[in-house]
């Protein structure tokens, strides 16, 4: 589903995370392990100011793990503490309550000497739109509470989600807008599948990702198209032609329908066909 993010929406969808945070004690900054960079909310330091904060990189499953370690190494230099997982199997969950106590611990500790019990851990899950806040809500609820595709604006009754003795969820997941300005991260938002396909011209996409994964996976590209040489310059027309070739992107005439050549490369990358990549690397 596509969000139409105009600048109401963003001021009233900044405006209703900003009421949560008053609830709660520690974000859940979620993000597209693929693209930890692309898939973040251009003013997310901004709007959570000095809350507490765990960037969680999810569907590490569909990313580079070479590249995902580099990230959580990179973020642990920025100073913010960062976890990947798996939101569909709930692999690397667990992580998730034992950081928010470490993080909470001199709060927590102070409550403790003025005899204050400590209670639950009160977490706030926001990201932008598929990144899979609501599939982490319903993982760690055990249940079915989150829709999935929830817009941003409609709202309703909050209410907590119990997991475990620890940890408390707001039910409803703070939305936030995606960065437009640059091309290269619409490109790759497009790429992942984040932004809906008539937003960009897919053929741009592909050829994107095409010229992406010959400067970081050539192999890969090789492999699945049998390719035995990809050095020559004008090599995305080519590299089009011969994907709508072997994959029988033809038009009526024979000739080779790159939209549907696009369409079949999209799909195949977001279906890891080619493999787990990543589209954003740090220091790049
Ligand atoms: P939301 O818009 O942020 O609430 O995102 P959703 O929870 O609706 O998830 C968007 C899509 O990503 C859905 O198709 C999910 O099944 C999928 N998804 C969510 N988490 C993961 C994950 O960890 N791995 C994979 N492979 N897919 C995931």
């Amino acid at each position: 589903m596509t969000i139409q993010w105009f600048p109401g929406h963003m001021a009233k969808a900044r405006r209703q995370v900003v009421e949560k945070l008053k609830l709660i004690d520690i974000v859940y900054e979620l993000v597209d392990a693929r693209i930890p960079q692309s898939s973040r909310n251009p003013m997310i330091d901004d709007i959570i100011a000095n809350k507490k904060r765990i960037l969680i990189l999810n569907k590490k499953d569909m990313a580079d793990e070479s590249i995902t370690k580099e990230w959580i190494q990179y973020y642990k230099e920025q100073g913010i503490a960062s976890i990947a997982i798996d939101s569909q199997t709930g692999s690397g969950l667990k992580q998730i309550v034992q950081l928010s106590k470490e993080l909470l611990e001199k709060e927590r500790e102070k409550m403790k000497a003025k005899g204050v019990k400590p209670r639950a851990i009160r977490a706030l899950i926001v990201g932008i739109p598929n990144v899979g806040k609501s599939t982490l809500i319903n993982r760690l609820a055990g249940r079915n509470i989150a829709k999935t595709g929830d817009r941003p604006g409609i709202t309703k009754q909050q209410s907590w989600i119990k997991t475990g003795k620890e940890l408390e969820l707001l039910d409803t997941p703070g939305i936030l807008w995606p960065k437009f300005e640059d091309e290269e991260v619409g490109l790759k938002l497009a790429a992942t599948g984040a932004i809906k396909d008539e937003i960009l011209n897919l053929q741009d996409v592909a050829a994107y990702a095409m010229r992406y994964l010959i400067k970081h996976y050539p192999d890969r590209l090789m492999d699945r198209y049998q390719i035995d040489n990809l050095s020559n310059e004008n090599e995305i027309v080519d590299l089009f032609d011969h994907i709508g070739k072997k994959r029988g992107c033809l038009s009526a005439g024979g000739l080779i329908d790159y939209d549907k050549t696009a369409e079949v490369f999209i799909r195949d990358v977001r279906t890891l066909k080619l493999g787990k990549i990543s589209f954003d690397r740090p220091n790049e």
